[in-house]
């Protein structure tokens, strides 16, 4: 059983009129509600649970966290993005959705700004498998295509992925590399661009299997705590 977290800053859904209709119990739950299955048990956290709904025993009991955070990045401290950068690199899997490029446990871990270009004229997108081999787009043909996205735009002030495996083309003729996957110690991280919040995307049956493919995919086949041991020679002991 892959035991799955998904973290929403849950906060458009609550304000803004458009969303709620999307997603009218939250970002978060759409996802849950395509996720869960005989061999993936889902939680949800959001930022105004305590503590961020984010704790040390949490992380230890989860196998890969998704984010999905876009207005209130600042809102989650710093010592707590900390805690799941350190997940990461002990070995949880973690995937970043959309505008969660700017969280702050992305940028921890990248280690750049994550800058993009964006605008939001509802362009069609269509996404284009790049690395057809990987396990992540199992169930995509040569590309998906999303009737709506929030165009997002090269450059991407990402470190060099270590495959880029998702290619997005707007109608407006931008590309942006949707789908990159990084190794960070002993974690697996993938990023995904699609999922603005005032769009149905995490409905759409590609988005989902994406997603799900993802998880299967970060799941930890190796996971220790962070040390730095001062060692003795071998026969020294
Ligand atoms: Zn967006």
């Amino acid at each position: 059983m892959i035991k799955v977290l998904i973290w929403n800053e849950f906060a458009h859904e609550k304000t803004d009129d458009k969303v709620k209709v999307i997603y009218p119990d939250g970002i978060h739950k759409a996802i849950a509600d395509f996720l869960g299955c005989d061999d993936i048990s889902v939680k949800t956290a959001t930022l105004d649970d305590e503590n961020c709904g984010i704790t040390k025993e949490i992380l230890d009991d989860t196998d890969v966290l998704l984010w999905w955070g876009h207005m209130r990045h600042r809102d989650v401290p710093d010592e707590i993005a900390m805690m799941v950068r350190d997940a990461v690199l002990e070995g949880m899997g973690m995937i970043f959705l959309h505008s969660a490029h700017h969280s702050k446990p992305f940028k921890f871990l990248m280690g750049t700004s994550c800058n993009l270009s964006w605008r939001e004229d509802g362009d069609m997108e269509r996404v284009w498998v790049t690395k057809p081999s990987h396990p992540i787009v199992q169930g995509i043909g040569r590309y998906f295509e999303l009737e709506h996205e929030e165009t997002y735009a090269e450059p991407f002030d990402i470190p060099e992925p270590d495959q880029t495996i998702l290619m997005g083309w707007y109608e407006g003729g931008e590309v942006f590399r949707s789908g990159c996957v990084y190794i960070r110690g002993n974690g697996k991280i993938f990023y995904f661009q699609p999922g603005h919040e005032s769009f149905p995307t995490y409905y759409n049956k590609d988005v989902q299997t994406v997603i799900k493919n993802a998880v299967y995919w970060a799941k930890p086949n190796y996971r220790a705590p962070l040390e730095c041991p001062n060692i003795k020679k071998i026969g020294t002991e």
